[in-house]
């Protein structure tokens, strides 16, 4: 598609490319030295233990160009750790996982829109839980033989310490991509946000709260270690010298504790002297960070693996300058110097076993966090989704966009501007919705009221506004089922209009009409809200009257003839006259149904005709 004719803006330009080349070296020498110093400069997370945060940069590194250059990275990082810990293997289980998320990242995760999505930190969990720490027992405990609580310590905080380098390195890639990125591919999807964020609400406390305790648990150590080592080295200061001095049983013994006192006349009393020795010669400090007051400090092996053992070989040490009589005094005018030694196995021990607790639950937390947050990514975006599909179906909307092509709910650069689209989105459709519910409701009621009509037409006979024969089956039985309940008297009136025929013949069918139309008023004058008047044929009409006796019905009956044979038709040829013959019948509970009342009341009109027309006849 890129043919000459594209439009310039689409052309790279000529400098383009060598610009983001540029950049690009140039981000890859910054993250190299970011992994290097992360490694150097430790992050220490409590007594003793450091965070490495070198190898973020590399997981970055891969996140953001995939390919060996994260590797790369990766390994100068590790390299430094060789010497730190005077071993290599630490540096095989991170290439290790930096090879495993490369291949995540490359085969296992779907397009590189994927990418954002945080399913690296699920990927890294996988690889410690099946990789990693086997591979800690085997090279530790397997190779290197260090003691368990070493060994339970070192295994936690390296899972730990990979699992925050890989969540950490996935957190700057969306603040990058989100502040950096200016290419509109290069989306953050919705999800990833989602796991980023939750994944900080959950760590960062724990992080803080395990922060809280391990210093706690510091300074509980080094409180109870200062008591005994204060209180030994000043019991050595204020004895007298022929008291503590080499008698028949050696030097004075203080359990663990070694003791070395030089005098103001130089004389030096040691109760191990080989000890002293040693530790002069093979150890170093341990550095004084840690501690307080300045006296207390401790010494670790200047050999090798000293991350591994150098807590749990080394020695507490205790220096402090004392006068004649045993009290503390200030550096000049002290008359005694007194160091003594405890070996710190049992509570570096401890303090190990307390902290693989500690770092056991963080990295439960960060695990469970991670866990959650997929959980919850996913879910959101489910939730978008059932918005954006219908949204992408019928559009109009942001369709070119990534996030609704490929159904990924993504953010770009202007990620509050693409929400805010978003929800412009929803708020139209839900107008929309709004909307088409109102003429919804409006076509609900027009329909309702059309069907009412619809009824009711199918009820009447247009030509005398009378119900017609099908009302009639429906409301008698209705009426006589009333009347059977309540014993109330019911009756039926049926009458006939009489040689109808001929005004048909001699005036033509619309006078017949007229005629018809006029019959019909002048009954329905006569008639009670609750009688009903039907026009069951073409000039024979039914009266149904509740409440009504036959004595009342005939009468009624009577009447309605009289007015019938009274009232005059209009008509060129002179107003007419008609009369009609009335059968009347009234309800027998007992013995009747519709049918036998009708034929009965028709037996009558019947007779009605029979016996001459235009009268009442009753049976
Ligand atoms: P009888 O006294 O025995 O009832 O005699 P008749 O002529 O009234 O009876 P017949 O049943 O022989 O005739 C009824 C006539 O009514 C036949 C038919 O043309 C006419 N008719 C039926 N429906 C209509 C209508 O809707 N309009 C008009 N104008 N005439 C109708
Ligand atoms: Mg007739
Ligand atoms: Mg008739």
């Amino acid at each position: 598609m890129a043919e000459a004719g594209s439009p310039p803006e689409l052309q790279p330009g000529t400098t383009g490319p060598g610009r983001l080349r540029h950049r690009r070296r140039l981000a890859v020498v910054a993250l190299t030295a970011l992994a290097v110093l992360g490694n150097v400069w430790l992050l220490p997370l409590f007594f003793g233990i450091h965070l490495l945060l070198g190898s973020t940069a590399a997981v970055l590194a891969l996140l953001l160009w995939r390919g060996w250059t994260g590797l790369a990275i990766g390994a100068a990082a590790s390299l430094y750790t060789w010497q730190l810990w005077g071993h290599p293997w630490a540096i095989v289980i991170f290439s290790g996982e930096l090879l495993w998320l490369s291949l995540a990242i490359n085969r296992w995760n779907g397009p590189r829109s994927n990418d954002s999505n945080g399913q690296i930190i699920l990927w890294d969990i996988a690889y410690w839980a099946l990789i990693g720490v086997p591979l800690v027992l085997l090279f530790y405990g397997g190779i290197l033989h260090i003691d368990q609580a070493n060994m339970q310590v070192v295994a936690v905080k390296q899972v730990l310490n990979g699992l925050i380098n890989t969540s950490l390195a996935f957190i700057a890639f969306l603040v990058l991509r989100l502040t950096l990125s200016q290419r509109s591919e290069q989306l953050v999807t919705l999800r990833g946000v989602i796991v980023a964020l939750v994944l900080l609400a959950i760590t960062l406390p724990t992080l803080g709260l395990t922060m809280i305790a391990s210093k706690q648990l510091q300074i509980a150590t080094q409180n109870g270690v200062l008591d005994v080592l204060g209180t030994a080295a000043s019991a050595v200061a204020h004895t007298p010298l022929s008291d503590l001095g080499p008698g028949q049983n050696g030097p004075l013994q203080l359990g663990d504790v070694a003791f070395r006192r030089r005098d103001a006349s130089g004389q030096v009393l040691s109760s191990d002297p080989a000890l002293f020795a040693r530790i002069d010669r093979d150890y170093r400090d341990g550095g004084r960070s840690y501690m307080h007051p300045p006296q207390l400090g401790i010494l670790i092996p200047r050999d090798a693996r000293p991350l591994l053992r150098k807590w749990v070989n080394g020695y507490w040490t205790y220096s402090g300058d004392f006068d004649a009589a045993g009290r503390p005094a200030p550096p000049g005018q002290a008359s005694i110097e007194v160091q003594v030694l405890e070996p710190t196995k049992a509570n570096v021990t401890r303090v190990q076993n307390q902290s693989t607790l500690m770092l056991s639950l963080f990295t439960a937390v960060l695990v469970i966090g991670a866990l959650v947050s997929e959980a919850v990514g996913r879910l959101v975006v489910s939730e978008f989704r059932k918005i954006l599909e219908p949204l992408q179906a019928t559009g109009p909307g942001p369709a070119e966009s990534d996030w609704t092509s490929h159904l990924i709910p993504t953010l770009s650069l202007s990620a509050v501007g693409e929400l805010r689209a978003l929800v412009d989105q929803i708020n139209a459709r839900i107008a929309r919705v709004n909307l088409l519910t109102g003429e919804l409701r409006q076509a609900n009621q027009a329909l309702a009221a059309s069907r009412d009509e619809l009824a009711t037409l199918s009820l009447t006979d247009s030509l005398t506004n009378c119900l017609n024969r099908r009302a009639l089956d429906a409301q008698l039985e209705d009426a006589l089922r009333r009347a059977r309940r309540s014993g109330a008297p019911l009756s039926l009136l049926c009458f006939d209009i009489d040689n109808f025929k001929a005004i048909n013949d001699s005036h033509g069918h619309p006078i017949g009409d007229l005629v018809l139309r006029s019959v019909a008023d002048s009954v329905r004058t006569r008639l009670r809200a609750t009688d009903a008047f039907f026009r069951i044929g073409g000039e024979e009409f039914v009266i149904l009257l509740p409440d009504c006796s036959e004595m009342d019905a005939l009468l009624l009956a009577e009447q309605h003839r009289q007015l019938v044979s009274q009232a005059e038709t209009p008509a060129p040829e002179g107003p007419l006259r008609v009369t009609i013959s009335v059968g009347v019948s009234d309800f027998r509970p007992d013995s009747d149904s519709c049918e036998s009342l009708l034929e009965r009341v028709d037996r009558a009109l019947y007779l009605a005709k029979r016996s001459g027309r235009d009268r009442v006849v009753h049976q």
